[in-house]
């Protein structure tokens, strides 16, 4: 696998602060993409042992909530096995943390890969020009999907996602963060 960066004490990709992997690889092509740089899976530095590393070393301070995967595509075969290689190490040496994924897949194609025991949270969809919208909740486009998967797979038919929470916080004045819970708990 390879990436193009590792962002930190990011609060746009998930609940609470986190740490990003920003990986290489996406065949999805939306129009207007914010990131077309991913595209290519042959772009960016090899994901080695110090690239690794560098995400434990936040993922060890008490305040961070967990990990994200976004890019290009997570789920770009290329990425694939690395991804829930990393996902499924996170989870062990960092059970309280969260694992939240960004894919242009839907969600429909994907709840059956593996990775998933390891995510808890999954962004699905392509990128959608039309409906996009900055105020909506950890989502670009309002197609997308901020899919609860533990909740998701427990069901009788985890092919029909269960949401995290709604399109927007209730005040997003107030920032997307507690409010996004309190949108999604109410
Ligand atoms: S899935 Fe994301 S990275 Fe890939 S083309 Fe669409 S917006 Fe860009």
């Amino acid at each position: 696998m390879r990436y193009h960066d590792i962002t930190k004490d990011d609060m746009r990709n998930g609940d609470g602060l986190r740490v990003v992997l920003w990986v290489a690889g996406c065949e999805h092509c939306c129009r207007d993409c914010h990131n077309p740089i991913t595209w290519d899976p042959e772009g960016g530095l090899l994901f080695d042992e110090d690239a690794k590393k560098e995400i434990f070393a936040q993922l060890d301070q008490k305040y961070i909530a967990g990990l994200t995967f976004s890019g290009g595509d997570p789920l770009h075969p290329a990425n694939r096995p690395a991804v829930r290689a990393l996902a499924r190490e996170v989870k062990e040496r960092y059970p309280d943390k969260t694992v939240w994924l960004y894919t242009g897949a839907l969600w429909e194609d994907i709840w059956q890969f593996p990775v998933m025991r390891y995510v808890d949270v999954c962004v699905d969809g392509e990128f959608e020009a039309q409906t996009k919208d900055v105020k909506l909740l950890w989502k670009g486009s309002k197609n997308q999907r901020v899919i609860d998967v533990p909740a998701t797979l427990r069901k009788k038919r985890p092919e029909e996602p269960v949401l995290y929470c709604g399109d927007y916080a209730v005040d997003f004045d107030e920032g997307p963060t507690d409010v996004g819970r309190a949108a999604c708990e109410g």
